[in-house]
């Protein structure tokens, strides 16, 4: 008897061994069985879903859903570089162009730039910097256009969306990727130099995040034109909100939705989501009101049109191109998207972190500048912690574009984490200054900036869509090595053709989650079983690799179980989709950081704010995954099981300590290379009566006053000295306590104090202001 049991054991272990194991088999009994059910569970894509997902390529988050990234491979990328133009027009235009905001100026007296300002823009050919060198314009790379944006930020927001948005997705990239060559030839040298302005309107008041659902039409039919009976065309009807540039532009970028009623094109009715350029003087069009976003003063407005006739060829690409409309926006946004936010993000978190670093160390209370207490010194790590993971990030983007790639979900990745880290980081640098952050004025270098974040928060996708809905979900199936192919298998109509490809991506899937699994529970066991590092790393960072490598895995897992366990669903199990896309985010942020390191040359002085940002990123990562696994609808059977295969050892990452963020604070408390190198790239006015200028020259002198206070501290300590500090330097001079020299600096550094930390008053009407540098006394 026993043996018979043993017999038919056996000959179970075998045939399941054998279905699973033998092709023809598995192919014919497991994946058409499993076939049959993600048919059944699979949602059909739709064809602006489909558009949404083909658009973009996959680049370094695909090894980071592959569980185990290759590190060699992000360390060979190249370090992005500016040619000798580039730097050249960095260091001449870009420099002229910011010495001449005057973001008060801009924003409260004037509600627009300044006419020189946007001759300046125009003739410089800023709106061109990805037109390339044939059609007039300056063909930079991406890099360049980044360092543009991020130096302009730091100076005025408002120059600096006016400078982006015709530089992003809009009518010059749609053009230079669809356009036809009549269209090409005539717009894109008229959009160099200027003679266009362009905006581009998707958004209005019925369709915001769900732009795919906008209710404009446009109607194939035929009319006059220009004089010409019977021409072939478009008659269009929609209404528009939020469009930048729109109140100034003269060429209008519309989406639309194409009906054909009379069959005038060929047999569909409903053609789909269709892209035209249109003059803005157009019979029929209202353009010119001006909405206020948030003080910010660039230009943007609604825009409606009434029965609008355009002829076939305004539309981009020509008429082969009706319907198209949505893919090509879906395929040009990455680029932007990568470049554009992350680079004014960046530009406001380096302006917070070298003013607030300045200002801590300027500002005394209880008789210490107030950089130095720990409080204080717990906001300054976060900004400069946050600063250099951004402007890593930032670069590495910009680097990954540069070598032709079009990443989609790693411009989601960008888009939300910099502009947060940036609210985070201007945030801290208002707390840090206190009232004088607060009380608007020409002295106010923050306000502006600080009143201006929300804008990056919401446009480009808002970023509570953007990192509940998108990356991990845009992720899951882009970057995951096998969920698109699967899903392209189960609808692929070709039934043979379907079978054959479904099986070979559900085998390579089950093989995959297996390795996943099992790695996943031994390197939270010992990471010292990770052999996946790169060459020639340092001892300062080889653990970090370790980490990210066993995250990575961890987080393919449970990509793969989220994904296995809820299926269509996932899609509205937001929250968990989030805490995904999180931790995909953190490895992403934590790659770019190390490669920075690595791309500057390892510098030391650097290390603290290395250290820093990583140990954040990790611990958040952490999170990410407790969360998720606290939050995961299963049986607890199922939770205790996963949560020991991904924390074996339970929850070991922790923040960084008081006494790392003390050293990073320190080190933007006082100039230095880490500093710089932390802050490069932003504006530093040259002009001494600048207020940046003046918080530079009085930490310069406070710092170097800093040993004789301690002098007349002690003094006054031993009684020898006045407790009236009006009276101190002229008593420390007579009695030798301070040599003539030093009593001069002392003087100066206080009017130098004084200057800064005065704000600006108004009279009773707010209309005549008193400036700190008119009323400085000592
Ligand atoms: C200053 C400014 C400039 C702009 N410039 C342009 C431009 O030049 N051209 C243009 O076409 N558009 C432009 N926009 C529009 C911008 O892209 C939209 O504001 C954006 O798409 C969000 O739409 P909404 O403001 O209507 O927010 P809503 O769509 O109403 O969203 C409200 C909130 O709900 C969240 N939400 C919506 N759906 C989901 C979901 N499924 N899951 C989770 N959260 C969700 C959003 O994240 C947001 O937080 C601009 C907007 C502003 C404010």
């Amino acid at each position: 008897m026993s043996e018979l049991v043993l017999l038919l054991f056996v000959a179970l272990l075998a045939l399941i061994v054998a279905l699973f194991t033998v092709p023809f088999l598995r192919r014919n009994i497991v994946s058409k069985l499993a076939l049959r059910v993600f048919r059944k569970l699979l949602p059909k894509i739709s064809q602006t879903e489909q558009e949404a997902l083909d658009a973009g390529s996959v680049w370094w988050e695909g090894e980071l859903f592959s569980g185990k990234p290759d590190w060699n491979k992000l360390l060979a990328y190249p370090k992005p570089t500016l040619t000798a133009e580039e730097q050249a027009f960095l260091d001449g235009p870009v420099e002229q162009l910011c010495a001449m905001l005057n973001e008060w100026h801009i924003t409260h007296e004037r509600h627009d730039l300044p006419p020189e300002v946007w001759q300046f823009i125009r003739e410089n050919r800023f709106f061109s910097l990805i037109i390339p060198k044939e059609y007039g314009g300056l063909g930079f790379s991406a890099l360049a256009h980044s360092e543009i944006v991020m130096k302009i930020s730091s100076r005025s927001n408002t120059a600096a969306v006016t400078v982006m948005v015709p530089n992003s997705l809009g009518p010059a990239e749609l053009l230079l990727r669809y356009g036809t060559a009549e269209q090409k030839n005539y717009y894109l040298p008229r959009l160099a130099n200027g003679t266009e302005i362009p905006c581009f309107a998707l958004t209005g008041p019925e369709a915001g995040s769900d732009a795919g659902s906008i209710p404009d039409t446009g109607i194939v039919c035929r009319a006059e034109f220009n004089g010409q009976p019977d021409v072939l065309g478009i008659r269009i009807n929609w209404e528009k909100r939020y469009i930048t540039l729109g109140p100034v532009a003269t060429l209008l970028g519309l989406a639309f939705r194409l009906y054909d009623p009379d069959r005038l094109l060929g047999n569909e009715k409903d053609i789909g989501i269709t892209l035209a350029l249109i003059p803005t003087n157009t019979p029929g069009i209202n353009i010119g009101r001006r909405h206020f976003p948030l003080n910010g003063v660039f230009q943007n407005g609604p825009n409606s049109g009434k029965d609008v006739f355009i002829p076939m060829d305004w539309i981009i690409g020509g008429q082969d191109k009706v319907g198209q409309g949505w893919r090509m926006l879906m395929n040009s946004l990455s680029v932007g998207r990568s470049i554009s936010l992350p680079a004014t993000s960046v530009g406001a978190a380096k302006l917070s972190a070298w003013s607030s670093g300045a200002y801590g160390r300027v500002r005394v209370q209880f008789k210490l500048p107030v950089g130095y207490f720990e409080g204080v010194e717990e906001a300054l790590a976060r900004i400069a912690g946050n600063t250099y993971m951004m402007d890593a990030a930032r670069v590495m983007t910009a680097g990954a574009v540069d070598l032709g790639e079009e990443p989609s979900v790693i411009s989601a990745i960008v888009k939300y984490h910099l502009t947060e880290r940036s609210r985070q980081a201007i945030n801290d640098a208002m707390d840090i200054h206190g009232g004088k952050g607060i009380c608007l004025g020409p002295s106010n270098y923050l306000a502006r900036t600080y009143q201006q974040t929300p804008v990056g928060i919401t446009v480009e996708g808002a970023n509570i869509l953007t990192r509940n809905m998108i990356i991990f979900g845009q992720g899951a199936i882009r970057a995951h090595p096998f969920t698109l192919r699967e899903i392209t298998a189960t609808w692929d109509e070709n039934k043979k053709r379907s079978l054959q490809a479904f099986d070979a991506a559900l085998t390579g899937h089950a093989l995959f989650a297996l390795r996943n699994t099992f790695c996943s529970l031994a390197f939270g066991i010992s990471q010292r079983l990770i052999k996946t590092i790169p060459e020639n790393v340092t001892s300062e960072t080889v653990d970090y690799y370790r980490q990210l490598t066993r995250f990575s895995t961890a987080f393919a897992l449970l990509a793969d179980v989220a994904m296995m366990k809820l299926g269509g669903t996932l899609k509205r199990r937001e929250r968990l989709s989030a805490r995904l896309g999180d931790v995909l985010s953190q490895l992403y942020l934590c790659s770019a950081t190390l490669k920075r390191f690595e791309d500057d040359g390892r510098p030391t002085a650097d290390l603290p704010f290395l250290h820093w940002s990583l140990q954040d990123a990790l611990y958040r990562t952490q999170q990410a995954l407790h969360e998720f696994l606290l939050n995961f609808p299963t049986g607890k059977i199922t939770r205790c099981l996963l949560r020991f295969i991904v924390f074996p050892r339970g929850l070991r990452c922790q923040p960084p300590s008081d006494t790392l963020s003390h050293q990073v604070a320190r080190l933007i408390l006082a100039p230095g290379e880490a500093r710089d190198r932390l802050t490069a790239g932003m504006y530093l006015p040259t002009d001494k009566d600048d207020p940046l200028a003046l918080l530079q020259e009085a930490m310069a002198s406070a710092i170097a006053c800093e040993p004789i206070e301690a002098r007349l501290r002690q003094a006054v300590k031993d009684k020898t000295l006045t407790t009236q500090e009006d009276e101190q330097i002229d008593q420390a001079l007579a009695q030798g306590i301070i040599s003539e020299g030093e009593a001069a600096s002392l003087a100066q550094m206080k009017v130098l104090r004084r200057r800064v930390i005065m704000v600006d008053d108004f009279s009773p009407d707010l209309q005549q202001a008193n400036h700190p540098s008119e009323k400085a006394v000592v």
